[in-house]
């Protein structure tokens, strides 16, 4: 068994403290990891925003929205987690505020400063430079990026410039919260700790994979940040590329800090560039409209926006190939949207159908072998294969499966992905963490289809409560192909 190490003291800055993220991700999966007795004694949590509040004001705040995410809690562990929790008030462009930051920090420091920028990402820059300034970082010090890196990728390159004229490489976390979910882990044992997958895991025996990530939900208040972006943008550049490329990437020689990002990165590199013909024939977007979700009205893209017009596809299905010897014929089918039927995410390896169907009357009858791996809502794998319906009469082929749920199996609910992924920033492991190399190769494959998709046609559209618009039925029937219908839905 191996057990892990135990976690430094440490300082953990939160720009962008009092926003959405903060409060419903980041601060209940501290809390989470506090309350398992996992943050040590002297880990300080420190909030910056320009909300003007003090210590007592925000540690209300927080008390006041902790239970709509982690449930209730004992009274005295959310006292030890609250007071661990103070507050700076500073606009980041106001260069005298910092003093107070710095002043905070250098009481007391703890050995480990995390910087958790959970702001736009046009103050990446700008804090870092102030960071500096004011004698914040040190050998040890990390940063934490979320996403979006850049809307492009000059700006991601400008954004990568200025972070990492203040921090190592090895120092800067850019999150993919995909990374951390245990059954995006789970892929890569599965594939690399059993000997039974590795020989079929290529063009021999697989016939397309696919990836999906459907979200019910609208844009609801990030409409303004979304408008900016977009499917292609928002989901495609960064989760679905990362689920292809545990997909489609190389064994490493072991699982290391840079081993497994080498690899994903060559899936990256290899990933066919789309010409202006195939971005039209093998790419769809769409935009939702008015419709029902589980059975409420709810309105459209353009309405929750509150606006006429808006070009924001808000949904993405397109096919991928990667060129190399392992994947050469096997198409990527990636498709993502909001206002779906249903939220769920899951990859589908979709296996090649049996050379000569051999049982009487099978044919055209065989399903072929799936292995499916639900990411969302519930974490699990299955296998679908084609067994003998039981009973005399002549042999029936009846699909069934092989499942393994991870909550059944190995009772626990697996943790949240920012427990896990805040706790290897701590720890100082970048191995689930996107290198500068892996953001860039994905937006130099993405950016031409966003901009060819800017400059083509509007968005397709679809009532929200559906899988997206027909077109993304027929980008994928005309294969002969469909998608899955997963039966965990
Ligand atoms: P948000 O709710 O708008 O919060 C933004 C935070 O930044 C607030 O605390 C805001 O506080 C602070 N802030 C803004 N300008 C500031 C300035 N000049 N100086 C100091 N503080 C400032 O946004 P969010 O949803 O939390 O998202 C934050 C970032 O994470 C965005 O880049 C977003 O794209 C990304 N992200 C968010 C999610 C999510 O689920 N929310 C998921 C993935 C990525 P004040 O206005 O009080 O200063």
């Amino acid at each position: 068994m191996t057990t892990t190490p135990a976690l430094a003291d440490s300082d953990f800055v939160i720009f962008g403290g009092t926003g959405d993220l903060a409060l419903r991700k980041l601060l209940p999966a501290l809390y989470l990891r506090d309350r398992d007795g996992q943050l040590p004694a002297g880990t300080r949590i420190v909030a910056v925003s320009r909300a003007g509040l003090d210590d007592a004001g925000y540690r209300d705040k927080v008390r006041g929205s902790l239970p709509a995410y982690v449930g209730e809690s004992e009274p005295r562990e959310l006292d030890r987690f609250v007071s661990r929790l103070s507050h700076v008030s500073l606009d980041v462009d106001d260069a005298a505020a910092w003093i107070e930051l710095a002043d905070r920090l250098s009481v007391d420091a703890n050995p480990v400063r995390v910087f958790y920028l959970a702001v736009g990402p046009a103050l990446f820059g700008p804090i870092c430079r102030h960071l500096d300034e004011h004698g914040l970082v040190d050998a040890e010090s990390r940063v934490v990026l979320e996403k979006p890196i850049g809307h492009d990728l000059a700006s991601a390159e400008a954004i990568n410039d200025a972070v990492g004229a203040v921090f190592d490489e090895s120092r800067i976390f850019r999150i993919d919260h995909y990374l951390g979910k245990e059954s995006v882990q789970n892929l890569l044992v599965t594939r690399f700790a059993n000997t039974i997958f590795e020989p079929l895991w290529n063009a021999h025996a697989i016939d397309h994979v696919q990836i999906t990530v459907s979200e019910s939900l609208g844009v609801g208040s990030r409409g303004g940040y979304y408008d900016a972006a977009g499917a292609l943008r928002d989901m495609v550049q960064n989760h679905l590329l990362q689920l292809l490329c545990l997909v489609a990437m190389e064994p490493p020689t072991y699982v290391g800090r840079e081993t497994v990002r080498d690899e994903k990165l060559k899936v990256l590199q290899a990933l066919r560039p789309m010409t202006a013909d195939e971005i039209t024939s093998s790419a769809v977007v769409g935009q939702y409209t008015a419709g029902l979700a589980e059975g409420t009205a709810v309105p459209s893209y353009l309405e929750d926006l509150e606006t006429e017009s808006s070009r924001t596809e808000t949904f993405v299905a397109l096919k991928a190939e990667v060129c190399n010897w392992r994947w050469a014929g096997v198409p990527f089918y990636l498709r993502t949207g909001k206002r779906m039927k249903r939220q769920y995410s899951e990859i589908v390896i979709a296996f090649k159908q049996v050379p000569h169907p051999m049982f009487p009357g099978s044919d055209g009858e065989q399903e072929p072998n799936r292995l499916v791996m639900h990411l969302q809502p519930d974490e699990s794998i299955r296998l679908h294969l084609v067994a003998k319906e039981p009973g005399p009469g002549g042999i029936r082929l009846r699909p069934a499966s092989l499942d393994l749920n991870f909550t059944q199996a190995f009772g626990a609910k697996s943790p949240d992905a920012y427990e896990r992924l805040l706790m290897d920033v701590i720890r100082g492991n970048p191995t689930l963490f996107m290198r500068r190399d892996e953001v860039e190769a994905a937006w130099r494959w993405i950016e031409p289809i966003v901009a060819h998709m800017a400059s083509g046609k509007s968005p397709r559209p679809y009532p929200a409560g559906t899988d997206g618009p027909p077109a993304a039925d027929t980008l994928i029937e005309r294969d002969g192909r469909a998608w899955h219908e997963s039966s965990s839905r």
